[in-house]
Order: structure tokens, then sequence, then C-alpha cells
């Protein structure tokens, strides 16, 4: 059997799969398992900051695999304290706690919401208000906090203390009781069809939490590191959050989760309140370092935003592409007909790996596409448009 098959009959099915099996990558370029090759402007949904086996941080990765692969979180480790150390010098936060996932960032930062209310004010001051079309992951108490009612189904029950608001302060506000702890948003929704908050909205939100002291987490798993032009996404709208959660471009490919709060949050765990055995991995912890030392530098950055103002205004000019939006290097594209998937399935055929977001073409390429890629990507999607015409 072949790699599709073999997947077919072993693997659970859980993904409408691209009719592709990946082998091999080197920056924005893919090939599958019988040569063809591919521009990828996904980057396995925003992961592979640095693109295919970027050079530098394949070292970082192997140098570290081959010095010591894992230590389990009752020893200290040198790699996880250096990524925490330079994330809180680069940003307003103080402490962070690692995990594996974005979900488990979020269920970390949820965790830790309601433990500080529940020290502060005790039982019952527990719920936690989200956004309709938001996304936050796939555990019971992060789809309990996805608020999109298709996500809430078939696994009952389901996390209680979760309530879903418009992305508007008077929707927000109406459900704001002495129940409420947290707020959690995402300010680029990336699953919910990259939908950009309102800088008015976000920062509504900043001083209704100060006011009635509830803590204000930002779910940065998909905006973090870069992939909106600036370190995190929370900075494009000059707040700062009381919690952040990343993941997925932090490792460069690895899988890693991370919850950075800021001082008043930093002690609110304790030994044994809360863990994970892979936590803080230091071969994954060695990727991230690499990815943050390459991404956290202002000209890499203002790179991102240039690069993202060159891929938009090439899109908006291709006949069939009604209007994009999105920060950096998140681009929601929207078609005049609504046939995104179909597209999206189309273009894979011929040769640029592309995903969609609800009706949208999405692309997250690597943070350091080249001009030349972001160019073949373009006529890729160019000529797939004009063949569906
Ligand atoms: C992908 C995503 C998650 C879930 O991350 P996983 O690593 O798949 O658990 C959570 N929140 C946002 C905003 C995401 O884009």
């Amino acid at each position: 059997m072949n790699t599709k098959e073999l997947d077919k009959k072993y693997i659970m099915n859980t993904y409408g799969r691209y009719d592709v099996a990946l082998k091999s990558g080197k920056g924005c370029t893919a090939y599958d398992e019988d040569g063809k090759k591919y521009i990828d402007v996904s980057s396995g949904i925003g992961v592979n900051s640095l693109g295919y086996c970027d050079e530098g941080w394949v070292e970082a990765v192997t140098n570290q695999a081959k010095t010591i692969q894992h230590m389990s979180n009752y020893f200290y480790s040198s790699e996880a304290s250096k990524l925490a150390k330079t994330l809180c010098s680069i940003t307003p936060f103080t402490k962070a706690c690692f995990s594996n996932s974005g979900a488990e960032a979020n269920e970390c930062a949820i965790k830790i919401a309601r433990k500080h209310s529940f020290d502060k004010y005790g039982e019952g001051r527990n719920e936690i208000i989200t956004l309709k079309d938001s996304f936050h992951g796939r555990t019971v108490t992060t789809l309990s906090a996805t608020g999109q009612d298709n996500f809430h189904n078939y696994f009952f029950p389901f996390t209680e203390g979760f309530k879903y608001a418009e992305a508007d302060i008077d929707s927000v506000k109406g459900l704001v009781s002495s129940k409420t702890c947290a707020i959690l948003i995402e300010c680029v929704q990336g699953e919910g069809g990259v939908n950009i908050m309102d800088k008015s909205f976000v920062q509504a939100l900043r001083k209704l939490c100060d006011e009635n002291d509830i803590t204000l987490i930002v779910d940065e798993v998909q905006t973090g590191v870069g992939r909106t032009g600036r370190l995190f996404c929370f900075e494009n709208f000059d707040i700062v959050p009381d919690m952040i959660t990343c993941a997925k471009g932090l490792g460069g490919g690895l899988p890693i989760g991370l919850c950075l709060c800021t001082e008043k949050l930093e002690n609110v765990f304790t030994p044994s309140t809360h863990g994970s055995t892979f936590a803080a991995n230091p071969v994954v912890c060695a990727g991230a370092n690499y990815v943050i030392s390459k991404i956290s530098d202002e000209s890499f950055l203002s790179e991102v935003n240039k690069k993202g103002a060159y891929l938009r205004d090439k899109l908006e000019k291709i006949n069939g592409v009604k209007s994009t939006r999105g920060l950096g290097l998140m681009i929601g594209i929207e078609l005049e007909k609504d046939n995104a998937h179909d597209i999206a399935v189309k273009c894979v055929e011929n040769g640029l790996l592309i995903i969609t977001a609800k009706n949208l073409l999405r692309m997250l390429p690597p943070l350091n596409i080249s001009y030349e890629d972001i160019d073949e990507a373009v006529k890729i999607l160019e000529k797939t448009i004009m063949e569906d015409k």
C-alpha cells in the first residue's frame, strides 16, 4: 500500500486531506512522493515560520537532539529558561508556562484566569466571555470556548462557564456580570475567516477589563510570532493583555504551546496545579529559540509587512478576486465566485499549497518568503482562477 492507502486504512478520518503526500521541502518549496514541486503559502497552518528545513533551525534542533533530547519538568532546562527569558525581555510579560499545542496553551490560560479569580474572590466567579466566530482549540474545554455553535456537538457535556459575544463592546458588556473572570479573544480571527477586530473595540475591552478586574486573554496561537508584522498581534492594537497564548509558528515546525502572563498573574500556579510531561522539551525549545532570534528583529518584521502589502496588492489585481483582508502575512482572499474550497483544491493540483478559512482562501506563507516565491504563488492562483471561469 502507498502512503495514501495506508493513511486511509490506519489513520482515523479527522481531516479532509488534499490528494498529496508531501515528502520533503526547502524554504517555500515542497515536493511530493512523485517529485512534483509545490509553492507553499500555508506553512502547515502557519507553523513553518522560516519555511521548510531552514539551515540554522535544523542545526539548532539537531545539535540539541544530540546533546539531550528530554528531561522531565522535575529538572531545570537551559533551552526552556532561555526561551522564557527572551520572550519576557521583549514583551510586557513576566513569566511563561509551557505546553505542547495551541489548545493546551488556551487550557492553561483558562486555568490561570479561573484560579486567579478563585484565589481573590472565592467560588462562583468563573465565567469567560469569548467571541462569535472564534476558534480556540479541539479539547472539550477549548471547544466550549470556541464561539461557533457547530463545534458544540456530540461530545456533551461541555465545560460550563463560557458566553459568546458579538465583536462589539455593547454585546460584551451585556454578558459581563459579577461572575465574569475573563475575556478571551483573537485580535484577528484565523479559522473564523481572517476577521480583524476594530482597534476601538479591543481598546474598549481593555478598559472594561480594567474597570471590572477581568483578565484579558489574547489568543495569539495563529497571530503570534511575527505573523501579523509585529512580534505579537496585540501590539497592533496598542493594548497590553494580561495573558497571551501562542503555539503554531513558535517552534518553527515542532509542537509547542506557551502562555505568557503579566506580573499580577505570575504566581497563580503553584506546584501540582498545572503540568505536562512533554512541555518545555529542549529540542522544541531550541527550535523556538532559533525562530525568535530571527523574527524578533525589527527589520525582519518590517519585511513581513512589506511582503504582506506587496502580496495583497498583487492578489487584488487578479480577475476573480473580490477583496483581501489581513495583517502582515496573515491574509484572507474573498473570491467573486463563492468557491474558495474548490479553488484551493485546484491550486494544489496546479502546484500551490493554500488553505481556506470559512469561505475565504487563506495564505499564511513562511515569514521569510522571497518576492520571487510570492510572484510564483500569485501566478498559479491567477491561472487557477482563470481556468475555472
Ligand atoms: C490553531 C489554533 C488553536 C489550536 O491550536 P492547536 O495547536 O491545534 O491545538 C487555537 N487558537 C487559535 C487562534 C488557532 O488558530
